[in-house]
């Protein structure tokens, strides 16, 4: 691994130390998160995990979640001197800094050394040090490399473990997509050996609905799923209006889009959702097609071949009629994706 021994060099004296994730963190993002300060905590270091926004309630059993700073404008000050005061600043699960909203700016004149550790493409050029693979299901998987790369391998506790265990999960679709490779199941089982739950770690991320979300999963099949079965197509629009009938919390959504794509012989599912400022579009697909290109060019965004994310400023219903209309240009990919 690139980096590893400038890594360990810096790591041998005590740093000031700001981790910072993408925004609206999920397992993979926040378990990296918590995993690296539990870790960088007992090698000395003095460390603060801040996050552009909060966090899905389903993560809230990950030991050291109650110290995370959520970015609020209001706390503007006292973040920004942080991130001054940073002597080393981690990256992780995101590729360019806008993924950070207005933090991005301050890290990127922070005079700290910047490490990113990720895996998604076209990573910014923003930093010194990079652990940094497409080929890896989680940023946990590469995090995990590089604390046993640094020979501290016997650092990795039951919580640090349960924390990667749970990016990995997540990011492998519960070890069912196809970047589940030898190499995920051979750290999930040394992780199973520092002593992570499984069990546990399973039923805190996947059965800890409340009633309002089942509700709204439930709403949302039967009102809110649209088939368009020549171009392979499913796809939720949800409005701000289902989002407050529900009550719907942040991590309420997350997961919707792929009831969509379990539809047979659907090649592209998406999630259109109006956040109120901004409409967030979420895409999955199964195969060659490249769902990433698409969020890409049309929406700002990016992502993974199989799972990529972009926003549109327009009107939830232009959002959907733009969406509907590419669908004739990519005809020929879907039919080819599998
Ligand atoms: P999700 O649909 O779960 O929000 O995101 C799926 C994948 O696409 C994640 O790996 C995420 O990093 C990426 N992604 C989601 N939204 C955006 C976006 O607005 N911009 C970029 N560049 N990537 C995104
Ligand atoms: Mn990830």
């Amino acid at each position: 691994m690139q980096h590893l021994s400038e890594l360990k060099d810096l790591l041998g004296k005590p740093q000031k130390v700001i981790i910072t994730t993408h925004q609206h963190p999920d397992a993979d993002a926040l378990g990296s998160s918590l995993a690296l300060a539990a870790f960088l905590q007992k090698k000395g270091h003095v460390v603060h995990v801040i996050t552009p926004t909060d966090y899905p309630s389903f993560l809230n059993w990950m030991p050291g979640q109650e110290d995370v700073i959520i970015y609020k404008s209001n706390k503007k000050k006292e973040i920004g001197e942080l991130v001054d005061q940073a002597t080393l600043i981690f990256c992780l699960d995101f590729s360019s800094l806008a993924r950070i909203d207005e933090l991005g700016e301050m890290v990127r004149v922070a005079s700290a050394k910047k490490v990113l550790i990720d895996h998604h493409q076209n990573p910014e050029d923003f930093a010194d040090y990079m652990f940094w693979s497409t080929e890896a299901a989680a940023t946990a998987e590469i995090l995990f490399e590089v604390m046993v790369g640094l020979g501290d391998g016997d650092l990795i506790d039951k919580n640090i473990a349960e924390c990667i265990y749970a990016g990995i999960n997540t990011d492998t679709g519960s070890f069912k997509h196809p970047n589940t490779t030898q190499n995920v199941h051979r750290i999930a089982a040394e992780l199973i050996g520092k002593g992570a739950d499984v069990a546990k770690v399973s039923s805190q991320i996947y059965d800890s609905n409340s009633l309002d979300r089942l509700k709204f999963i439930g709403f949302a099949l039967s009102k809110r799923l649209k088939v368009i079965r020549k171009y392979q197509t499913a796809y939720f629009v949800i409005s701000m209006d289902d989002l407050r009938y529900f009550k719907s919390k942040t991590g309420d959504t997350e997961g919707l889009v792929n009831y969509a794509l379990s539809l047979k012989d659907i090649v592209l599912a998406c999630i259109i959702i109006d956040r109120g400022k901004e409409i967030k579009l979420s895409f999955r697909s199964v195969g060659n097609f490249a769902v990433n290109e698409m969020a890409k060019e049309h929406f700002g965004g990016g992502g993974h071949k199989n799972a990529a994310g972009g926003i549109s400023l327009a009107s939830l219903k232009e959002t959907e009629e733009q969406f509907v209309n590419l669908l004739p240009q990519y005809e020929e990919k879907i039919k080819s994706a599998l």
